[in-house]
């Protein structure tokens, strides 16, 4: 039988897995991401948790490929780390790196390509021919499924949702720009946001959250003000769910999915706001392209990115 290796290269952990031709997890391996971040560290990393796989797969099985997904801006071939956000990655030949001394093939993925393709395969897109996945984590991550295949782009980095222009001039966003949706609805700009009203305002809400230890504050506060009717929290909170819930409706009356999936840390621990952006995806997109839309939450957790690497090897061979 023919196995497979998907990888999860996430800033903080790695998660890897052996998976057979059928789609059943054989091995799973986590572990923490070496701390310098350094490139021919992770490397070293990754080769060693592959060989340590292969040799973990039944007698007569063949290990056929393996596929990573991490975070970034990858060169079209998909050889190249260009920009790697967690790792402070600029241009790393990473799959060279690996190649030289791995004997099986490697694909490397962004990894919300692979988070949603493990959805769109196992988890709450199963069933479906075309979905959109988006994720509130830290900052705003999305793909395209089209015909059952990701959909990549002509220069592999489409489904940038975070990076949708909102606000001409608006707030300066993690890539650079200004307006981006990611600055206004994103884990880390939502926090850096409210950290900075606990700062300047002492009667503020979120400063009284945590008693001015700002470092303690997270997106969850805005559900935590909204709910106790605080009117700054509630303009944020507002400000979020009409921005996500119109942003991903756009995608919606574009293209037309059968399938729409919400997940990430930061928008599952605020699930008032999650409903309320299920709810109004349906009010901001056009009728005819809701009536066979269904919305989800995200159910594979952080074990998405790694078995939709390992189904994506699968697949694509
Ligand atoms: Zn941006």
């Amino acid at each position: 039988m023919k196995n497979y290796i998907g990888i999860d290269l996430g800033g903080t952990n790695i998660r890897a897995c052996l998976m057979d031709e059928n789609g059943g997890l054989k091995v799973f391996h986590k572990e923490k991401t070496d701390v310098s971040k350094k490139p021919d560290r992770v490397a070293n990393q990754i080769i060693k948790i592959v060989k340590m796989l292969q040799g973990r797969s039944v007698r007569g099985d063949i290990t056929t490929g393996c596929c990573i997904g991490l975070a970034g801006l990858l060169s079209p071939d998909g050889r190249i780390v260009k920009i790697g956000p967690n790792f402070g990655w600029r241009d790393v030949h990473f799959a060279d790196m690996l190649s030289r001394h791995i004997d099986i093939d490697i694909h490397i993925v962004n990894d919300l390509t692979a988070v949603s393709y493990g959805e769109f395969r196992m988890g709450a897109g199963k069933n479906s021919k075309n979905m959109f996945c988006v994720f509130v984590g830290s900052g705003i991550g999305s793909a395209l499924i089209l015909n059952k295949t990701p959909y990549e782009g002509s220069s592999n980095v489409a489904g940038e949702l975070g990076h949708i222009k909102i606000r001409e001039g608006g707030r300066l966003c993690g890539c650079g720009a200004r307006g981006c949706l990611e600055a206004y609805t994103g884990g880390n700009p939502v926090r850096e946001r409210i950290i900075e009203i606990a700062k300047s305002d002492k009667d503020s809400f979120f400063y009284r959250a945590v008693r001015g230890n700002t470092e303690k504050l997270n997106y969850s506060f805005v559900e935590k003000g909204y709910l106790k009717k605080d009117a700054i929290s509630t303009a944020i909170w507002e400000e979020i769910r009409d921005l996500l819930s119109m942003a991903i409706a756009n995608v919606v009356t574009v293209y037309n999915p059968d399938c729409v999936v919400i997940g990430g840390g930061a928008i599952l621990n605020t699930p008032r706001l999650l409903s309320s952006v299920m709810n109004d995806i349906r009010k901001y997109a056009t009728p005819p392209s809701l009536s066979k839309l269904k919305i989800e939450k995200a159910v594979l957790g952080d074990d998405a990115g790694m078995i939709g690497a390992a189904l994506l090897m699968r697949d694509q061979e």
